[in-house]
């Protein structure tokens, strides 16, 4: 059975969803004001493999919702600042973000809402006056906030010290520091200029808190839902809040397990935007890497660990890929013997992969089983002891491994994708024809060049040109 760390108890504890056999699985999703950076996917990827783990280790099925926050301090200025409507501003980046989400291999969650859909900005609002019928809130100033001194159990999930609780104070602004537990605010006033909604609490528009209790609630079904999960930055304040706000509205425990996965760092400090030290996907693939070594790298070390980005890091994840892939191209031109010598070794594999997923998510451990693996086949080739039911048994195994770990089959479909569009491969072919045609040698060499240094290398023969990948 899969046992998960739970950050409410700080203990591991056996996972089974509570209704049937269905996860109900809510993840605080980006932030689309900018392009996510690595250190936002590492939370990705890992939450990828959690779902890829309670799916195909734990055979259970999923309902997920991984959100937009598309209305707060952050779109509101962006949107601004490049003078676009909130709701145009914000698509861009959800598209930026599906882009490489896909890249990186992520399976999609069933449900993706935004903060400003019609429904969720009327389930904030029914949230808000359920939050008042139960004596949690006052207003001010226009602004609805949740008074913390109302909610017996509040800073429980960041096991907050009592005497740090400043009931009384409040706090406008969606995020602060872990010393300043205030009333926070769940509604804010309209201002002249913003964005404003009236959902029957007043004219102005969610805090950000608020908006992730109201879809949770909304998408998953009754509370408490399975597993609330992001990254661990995410515990205070806006994990309490979300509790604060679920359970004074329901009654009910909000969610039976907490996930946070840990930072990735660049040179010892946190990747954030604040510090100016982010890397996007972009800027690791025009470095010449694939998406694939980036997820291998972002799964490879357990998630509640930190993880220190490297470019030999990157170098080191391509490597182990090319091991994995490597092997498998061996199998394909083995001469197969009559007696097999892996059945053991795929055994042992199996289970140790098995253990490792469900030891809370230790991948590090997994792909170690991968490894040995990896080894042992390479030392049955050499030997001529690999029969056709071995060779069956590894690929069956490295595919099972690889349904949560899911970089080979990524890594395979990269192969299988030429870098540039072959539409464009085609024009620039035709152009370098043309070039030719006008007797224009310097335009036509360019064009070679260039698409060979974007991956594609062109032939010519007396039928005509054709292309092929470096
Ligand atoms: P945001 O777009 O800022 O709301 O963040 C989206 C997700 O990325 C949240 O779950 C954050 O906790 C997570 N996150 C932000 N920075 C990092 C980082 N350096 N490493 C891992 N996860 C991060
Ligand atoms: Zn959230």
């Amino acid at each position: 059975m899969l046992r998960l760390f739970n950050t409410l108890t700080r203990t591991q504890e056996p996972f089974t969803p509570a209704r049937e056999n269905t996860v109900r699985m809510y993840a605080c999703g980006p932030t689309v004001y900018a392009r996510a950076h690595i250190g936002n996917f590492r939370t990705f990827v890992c939450l990828d493999v959690l779902r890829r783990a309670l799916k195909y280790v734990a055979g259970h099925q999923m309902r997920m919702a991984v959100n937009y926050t598309d209305v707060d301090d952050k779109t509101i200025n962006g949107a601004k600042a490049a003078g676009e409507p909130l709701r145009e501003y914000t698509e861009r980046w959800i598209v930026a973000f599906r882009e490489d989400a896909t890249a990186l291999g992520l399976e999609t969650p069933e449900e993706t809402p935004r903060a400003t859909d019609e429904a969720n900005m009327q389930a904030m609002g029914a949230l808000v006056q359920q939050l008042e019928h139960n004596g949690h809130t006052y207003r001010s100033d226009g602004s609805v906030y949740f008074r913390i001194a109302s909610f017996e159990t509040y800073g429980q999930l960041a096991r907050l010290p009592q005497d740090g609780m400043q009931a009384g104070a409040r706090v406008d602004v969606d995020e602060y520091a872990k010393d300043d537990a205030r009333d926070f605010v769940l509604w804010k006033a309209s201002k002249p200029g913003e964005p404003s909604w009236d959902v029957g609490v007043g004219p102005g528009r969610p805090g950000w808190h608020l908006e992730c209790s109201a879809m949770a609630l909304r998408l998953l079904g009754e509370a408490p839902i399975d597993i609330h999960a992001g990254g661990i930055d995410l515990i205070f304040p806006h994990h309490e809040n979300e509790i604060a706000q679920s359970e004074g509205a329901t009654g009910t425990p909000f969610a039976r397990i907490w996930a946070h996965v840990e930072h990735l760092f660049v040179e010892g400090e946190k990747m954030s935007k604040s510090l100016g030290n982010v890397y996007a996907l972009a800027d690791i693939v025009s470095r010449g890497y694939r998406p694939s070594a980036l997820r291998y790298l972002l799964l490879s070390s357990h998630y509640r660990k930190q993880l220190n980005f490297t470019w030999a890091g990157m170098d080191q994840a391509e490597e182990s890929i090319r091991r994995i892939v490597g092997c498998l191209t061996r199998l394909d031109d083995v001469r197969p013997s009559e007696q097999g010598s892996l059945a053991e070794a795929v055994a042992s594999a199996r289970g140790r992969f098995r253990e490792s997923i469900e030891d809370d998510l230790n991948t590090a451990a997994a792909l170690g089983a991968v490894f040995d693996l990896v080894r042992d086949v390479n030392a049955a080739i050499d030997a001529g002891s690999v029969s056709v039911g071995d060779i069956q048994a590894v690929r069956a195994l490295v595919a099972e491994c690889d349904q949560v770990l899911g970089v080979i089959a990524l890594r395979q479909a990269e192969d299988a994708m030429p870098p540039v569009p072959i539409a464009e491969i085609e024009a620039e072919i035709a152009a370098r024809q043309a070039a030719r045609g006008r007797r224009d040698f310097a335009e036509a060499d360019r064009i070679r060049q260039d698409l060979l240094a974007r991956g594609i290398v062109l032939e010519d023969n007396p039928t005509g040109t054709r292309w092929k990948r470096k």
